[in-house]
């Protein structure tokens, strides 16, 4: 991939300067959450030296400016998604607040005894237990679609699963412990045909590819902040602007209302209905940065790039004897999931971290999908852009080191 220099990329990660008992850090947790070029930094401290204040707008100066960062931060989440307005773009803490805010609010409204959910088995259980949690208080039947041996949505099962009682297909983009992508729009058409709402998790998609809410067609779409260059602490909830209208606020309080007295209270529409409180205003601010910075560099351009880095990994980590690959969908986004014969995952995950690469070891918070491929954990590297063919060959020379031991 001549046109992209993922060494040149990386300079613009401060973190990614670190060494790490003695060796140059190599950031293979991407999965768990990305690293923040310094454009983010920069953007968050500019906040706080010139435009801090809460957001009313008229008040004062300051809140103007503030206001403005806030909603232009906002803006930049719309054309990111391709959402067609602003006003369905809701800031949260992150995907699991934003999948707990739709099961509290719209299922709570509109899920009744007997109503079926769909989720997949491939999800994280920020996509498992506030589903779980409703169905048990509230008599729903919580159904799942499996995959095949090699981590794939068996399509066939899913529109099997699909009826009339089906109110809601939760599912996720891009597996977080597999890598594996889910066809997602092909998911939601099918249950659109039976009259289901949808939401699609994708806290583990949009840092690698481009989506876009009108070919989609989900009715909601989650994703956090952190885990595409941005803060913590800052996630979204994008809903189609008639549902949001349709669905009573989740928590109550400032900034959600038209007008209060003790008799009665009316709501704003959205986003304001669900945005009670005062928000992460620098964080959102901060996240709309680091949608500028990965635009610049092309979610094209990325997403092809780590599919080619992803393809590099897999070829390489194929030859070394004893290594079982979790999760060989045709379709991947930068997991490479594995366990080794001979070690533990946490002795894989100490060897690397002695080299200064990071990986995750665990269950990944998905431990139904885990125990579906025969194993409670995996080692789990997690490629992004900023990473390179030379990250790789570390990774790969310590698993090569390990096998020639044993
Ligand atoms: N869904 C998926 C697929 C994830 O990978 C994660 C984070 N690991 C979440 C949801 C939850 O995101 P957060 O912890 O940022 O709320």
């Amino acid at each position: 991939i001549p046109a992209f220099d993922a060494h040149l990329l990386k300079k613009d990660f401060p973190i990614l300067n670190e060494t790490v008992n003695g060796k140059p850090l190599v950031w293979f947790d991407n999965a768990a959450t990305t690293q923040k070029p310094k454009a983010v930094m920069d953007r968050i401290t500019w906040f706080y030296e010139h435009e801090n204040s809460n957001i009313h707008r008229a008040a004062h100066e300051l809140a103007a400016r503030a206001t403005d960062a806030y909603e232009a931060a906002r803006e930049k989440v719309r054309v990111f998604l391709g959402a067609r307005s602003a006003n369905e773009i809701i800031f949260v803490r992150g995907a699991t607040e934003a999948i707990n805010l739709v099961a509290q609010s719209w299922g709570e409204q509109y899920l009744h005894p007997g109503d079926e959910i769909v989720v997949s088995h491939l999800e994280h259980h920020a996509n498992i237990v506030p589903w779980k949690r409703l169905a048990d208080k509230k008599g729903l039947k919580l159904r799942v679609i499996p995959v095949d041996d090699d981590g794939q949505i068996l399509l066939d099962e899913y529109a099997k699963l699909l009826n009339a009682n089906t109110k809601l297909v939760a599912f996720t983009q891009v597996s977080n412990a597999l890598g594996t992508v889910t066809p997602a729009q092909q998911m939601v058409a099918m249950a659109h045909a039976v009259g289901a709402k949808v939401l699609v998790d994708g806290a583990q998609s949009v840092s690698h590819m481009t989506v876009n809410m009108q070919a989609l067609d989900a009715d909601w779409f989650v994703f956090s902040g952190h885990k595409v260059f941005g803060p913590t602490g800052i996630g979204v909830v994008y809903g189609k602007e008639g549902l949001l209208n349709a669905t009573q606020p989740w928590q109550g309080g400032g900034n959600m209302i038209q007008d209060v007295t003790f008799e009665e209270i009316r709501y704003h529409n959205a986003p304001g209905r669900f945005e009670a409180g005062t928000g992460n205003i620098a964080d959102a601010v901060g996240l709309g940065a680091a949608i500028d910075y990965i635009s610049r560099i092309g979610m094209e351009n990325i997403g092809q790039y780590e599919h080619f880095l992803l393809e590099y990994a897999t070829g390489l980590i194929k030859q070394i004897p004893g290594v079982r690959r979790i999760g060989t969908a045709a379709h991947k986004a930068s997991v490479l999931s594995f366990t080794m014969d001979g070690y533990s995952n946490d002795e894989v995950g100490r060897a690397l971290n002695e080299e200064g690469i990071a990986v995750r070891t665990g269950h990944h918070c998905a431990q139904p999908i885990l125990r579906r491929m025969g194993v409670e954990t995996t080692v789990r590297p997690s490629l992004a852009f900023y990473n390179t063919c030379a990250d790789v060959d570390r990774f790969i020379e310590v698993l090569w080191k390990l096998r020639k031991k044993k």
